[in-house]
Formats: structure tokens, C-alpha cells, sequence
């Protein structure tokens, strides 16, 4: 433990946690679905920015600055306590705005305590696993921040609009019944109830983009460039099956809403907005923990009194 523990000057700059957390759990909570029972996809409005009009933009960037700062205090902790670990997923549809998202809320964290996994259309190696599996490699250690951009999800995703990736999937055809899908729901259920007995905080969220703001995305990476490389044809292909996902993803938040692993369902038209939502949602996360540094015992510092005597006699 004292091996990661560290001088107070070197930590981390401090926020007013607390004054920052009543600003911004009003921001985020309505977005949080932790009973998925009667949850609707249509009663959150992709373009919602919890009624600030654009004017709140520089004011959203100066809470996001203080967002990362209090991520970043509170990331040192986590790492230096060396017993939690936290799993953030990010699903959406493309252009929804993951890689900023991860990019933006994640750049001030000490890269040693953090960890980013990307799933893509599964390998051989994958496909001769079960769907956890890949995923099971790359949860975060003890003491780090784990971010799936995109997870095991996607086989209630993109295999369930597209049934015909099963058969690839290598299941043995007798388990690709009717209730497949009831099976995978339960399935991540009690996987993320394991993890959470293990002290893995986990937090999901789904970043709601509206098809007419994904199509102005993809024109602009069309036209920029700069952004040319991050357009593929198979994204703009997959907008043709819009309405599938959107109840895909319903039933998906529907059925692994969880006290313990909630989603949330943030409002991905406005960057601005989206990034502060996720922001206050990982703080709030992260908070929840009795997160402290490692107290040093008296038998360290009568080894500490020790070594500093011999190095001084030299
Ligand atoms: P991107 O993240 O935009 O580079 O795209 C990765 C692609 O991999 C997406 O189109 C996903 O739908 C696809 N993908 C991820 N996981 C799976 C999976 N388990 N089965 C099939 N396709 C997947
Ligand atoms: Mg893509």
C-alpha cells in the first residue's frame, strides 16, 4: 500500500467536491435509469441541455475543467487505496460522440490509473469464446478506472439487429432459441452483480443521439478532411436499421438497469451538455466510495525515522 502512497504536495490540486456535486447531480439524475422497468427511450429528448440555452456553453466548459479536476483528486485516492476499481461503458450509435467524451472527461486523470479497451467486430480468437469473455480480459485492476468503448453490449446490440452474426458466433444452433436474448439480459445481470460483489463500481452510459444530428455529423466528416478518416460506409449502412436499434437499446436499458449498475441515458446532441452530464455522473460514482489515502502505521514511520537516520550518517 505505502508503495502508491504519495507526499500531499504532489496530489492533485482540490475542488470543492461538495459545492460541485449540488450543482451537478441536478444536471445528471433525471438522466439515470437505475429501475428499468417502466423506462421509455422517447421521454428523453436527445436535444436536451436541462434548459440552458447555448449562452452556457463557456460556463459548461469552466464546470467541465472542474469536473476533471475533481476526477483527477479523486482518481489519486482511488489508486493510492488500491482496493475499488471502476468500470465506465460507453455505448451509441456512431458519431454519437464516445471518443470525445472519453477524451474530454478522462484528460486529467493520471494515465497509470486508467485503462480504455475498444471492442470491435470480434476477432476468430473472440468468436471461439463466449461473449464475456473478451471483455472478462480487459476489466480494470484494482485501483484503476476501466473504459469500455463499447462491451459485451454489443451482442444485445448490433447481434440482435443483425441475428445472422450468431451464426458466425459459433453457438451450437440448439441455444439460438427465442429466448436468447432473455438469457443474455440475465446473463449481464448476474455478471455485473459479480462484479459489483468484487468491488467493481460499474456505470453505464448510452449517448443519445438524434438521426438528424448523426447525419449532419456524418456530412461534416464527409466534407472536413480532417474527419474524412474517421467515416466508414458500414456506419452510414447501419442508419438504415435506426429504428431497431433505438428499441434494442430501449429493451437493453429496459432489462440491466440496476441499482447497483445503473445507465445513463444522456442526451448526446449538445457535446457540451453530454460532457458535463458524464462528468458529474463518473464524480458521483467515484464519491460514493470511502476513498482515503493509505494512513501510514507507526512501524512505517519508525522505518522511515530508520532510513532517514542511515542516509544522513553516509
Ligand atoms: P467503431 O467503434 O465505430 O470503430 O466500430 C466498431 C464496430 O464493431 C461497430 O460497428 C460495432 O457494431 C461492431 N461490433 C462491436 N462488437 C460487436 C459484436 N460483438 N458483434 C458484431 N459487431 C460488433
Ligand atoms: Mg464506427
Amino acid at each position: 500500500m505505502a508503495r502508491k502512497s504519495k507526499a500531499p504536495e504532489e496530489r492533485p490540486a482540490k475542488v470543492d467536491l461538495d459545492a460541485f456535486m449540488k450543482k451537478a447531480r441536478k444536471f445528471m439524475r433525471p438522466y439515470r435509469v437505475s429501475k428499468g422497468k417502466n423506462f421509455r427511450l422517447k421521454d428523453i429528448d436527445p436535444g436536451e441541455t436541462a434548459g440552458l440555452g447555448s449562452e452556457a456553453k463557456p460556463r459548461s466548459k469552466e464546470a467541465l475543467q472542474n469536473g476533471v479536476q475533481a476526477l483527477a483528486q479523486l482518481q489519486d485516492m482511488l489508486y493510492a487505496q488500491d482496493r475499488w476499481s471502476v468500470l465506465l461503458i460507453f455505448q451509441a450509435m456512431d458519431a454519437a460522440g464516445k471518443d470525445g467524451v472519453i477524451k474530454h472527461v478522462m484528460s486529467g486523470v493520471n494515465p497509470q490509473g486508467c485503462q480504455v479497451a475498444s471492442f470491435k467486430t470480434p476477432s476468430v480468437e473472440d468468436l471461439d469464446h463466449d461473449f464475456l469473455w473478451r471483455c472478462n480480459k480487459q476489466l480494470p485492476e484494482r485501483g484503476r478506472i476501466g473504459i469500455f468503448n463499447r462491451s459485451y453490449y454489443e451482442d444485445v446490440l448490433v447481434v440482435k439487429v443483425h441475428p445472422e452474426f450468431l451464426g458466425s458466433a459459433k453457438i451450437p444452433p440448439r441455444l439460438i432459441g427465442k429466448d436468447i436474448w432473455e438469457n443474455r439480459y440475465r446473463d449481464i445481470r448476474s455478471y455485473e452483480r459479480y462484479l459489483a460483489n468484487n468491488g467493481v463500481i460499474v456505470r453505464k452510459f448510452f449517448l443519445h443521439v438524434s438521426r438528424a444530428e448523426q447525419k449532419r455529423r456524418f456530412l461534416e466528416r464527409i466534407e472536413n478532411p480532417d474527419k474524412n478518416w474517421k467515416f466508414s460506409a458500414s456506419d452510414a449502412k447501419e442508419r438504415a436499421h435506426w429504428k431497431e436499434y433505438m428499441k434494442a437499446y430501449e429493451e437493453m436499458i429496459r432489462e440491466t438497469s440496476t441499482e447497483d449498475s445503473p445507465w445513463y441515458v444522456v442526451p448526446a446532441d449538445n457535446k457540451w451538455f453530454t460532457r458535463v452530464v458524464v462528468v458529474a455522473a463518473v464524480i458521483e460514482a467515484l464519491d460514493s466510495l470511502d476513498l482515503h489515502y493509505p494512513e501510514v502505521g507507526a512501524d512505517k514511520l519508525r522505518e522511515l525515522a530508520a532510513a532517514k537516520k542511515a542516509l544522513l550518517a553516509e
